[in-house]
């Protein structure tokens, strides 16, 4: 399987496609932003028309979208892959979205005697730079196989976890533990400046001990210098928390911890943080006890 489709060139996408055509792959891509076409035509990906036209090039369609209404449309809409794709290729949808709706994508292309694994990954664009994403599976063990090969040109661990949705699944558990890391950062750091201590000793202090974490490397030297630039936007983690709190809904689970930092972050969006990195949630904390948690010079 040697003819892949990229649908879908944003923050990670791009980079992803790339690592792809790095490793010899022959790629079809295609975005609603021309201009990211562009970009990946200069490095050798050819130009697809449409979604429906990627997939009738190719033997395996990966879309990396922002939610579960665009991956529907991209697969399921007119002139979508639907309307293109060859029986016996794998979709492979690689974004974020809510675990039902990989279901139902699934059931409609199946019908077309196509398989579909969703395939969400972790790390941010950093990862997905480097090709060392965490790409968590879902979907039958022997289409895994068929193209376990090209999602490892893209990430460090690749892991099939379930069934179709249990990739999603996973990266809500995924989102969850982040977000709530991240608030946790941002609630002791503002307390710790508050105090009068200063956070990037604090920070070096416990990073060793069992309160370090990715999230902590991750997102304190951003934090310490103001920067909050995505990465990963905290509109698009208020998404990932509104398909988490939907799914846990369905299950009857309690969403204690989740809903609060939902909150949270609508507040910040309220607020015109929407496109900040969700390592911006200390601003939440910054504003309401007046303290900002930097390097001190
Ligand atoms: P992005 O918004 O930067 O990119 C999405 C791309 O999809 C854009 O280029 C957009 O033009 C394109 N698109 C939207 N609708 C389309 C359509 N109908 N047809 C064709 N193209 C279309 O988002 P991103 O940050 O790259 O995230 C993509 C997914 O990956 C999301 O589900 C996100 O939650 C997840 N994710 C992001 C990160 C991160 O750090 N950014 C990390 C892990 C997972």
């Amino acid at each position: 399987m040697n003819k892949i489709g990229f649908i879908g060139l944003g923050i990670m996408g791009k980079p992803m496609a790339r690592n792809l055509l790095k490793a010899g792959y022959q790629l079809i891509v295609y975005d609603i932003n021309t201009d990211a076409i562009e970009e990946l035509v200069k490095d050798g990906a050819k130009e697809g028309k449409s979604s429906a036209d990627v997939a009738s090039q190719s033997e395996v369609i990966i879309t990396m979208l922002p939610n579960s209404p665009d991956v529907k449309e991209v697969v399921l809409g007119s002139n979508g892959i639907i309307d293109g794709i060859k029986p016996g290729s794998v979709v492979v949808d690689m974004s974020s979205i809510a675990p039902s709706t990989s279901r139902e994508v699934a059931e409609k292309l199946l019908r077309k005697g196509v398989i579909m694994l969703d395939a969400p990954v972790s790390g941010g664009e950093p990862k997905a730079i480097e090709g060392k994403l965490a790409i968590m599976v879902g979907g039958p063990e022997e289409t895994f196989n068929k193209v376990k090969d090209i999602l490892g040109a893209m990430g460090a661990s690749v892991k099939l976890v379930g069934d179709i949705g249990s990739g999603n699944v996973t990266k809500l558990a995924n989102q969850i533990i982040v977000a709530l890391n991240i608030a946790a950062i941002g609630e002791a750091m503002v307390l710790v400046t508050k105090a009068g201590v200063n956070p990037e000793k604090v920070y070096q202090a416990i990073r060793g001990g069992l309160a370090g974490s990715t999230a902590l490397d991750a997102k304190m030297p951003m934090i310490l210098d103001g920067n909050f630039k995505p990465g990963f936007r905290i509109e698009l983690h208020i998404k990932d928390l509104m398909n988490a709190l939907d799914t846990a809904k369905e299950l009857d689970v309690p969403d204690i911890l989740t809903s609060k930092v939902l909150e949270i972050m609508q507040s910040l969006k309220a607020d015109g943080k929407a496109q900040d990195d969700h390592g911006g949630i200390i601003q939440y904390y910054e504003k309401s006890a007046k303290v900002k948690v930097r390097k001190k010079s």
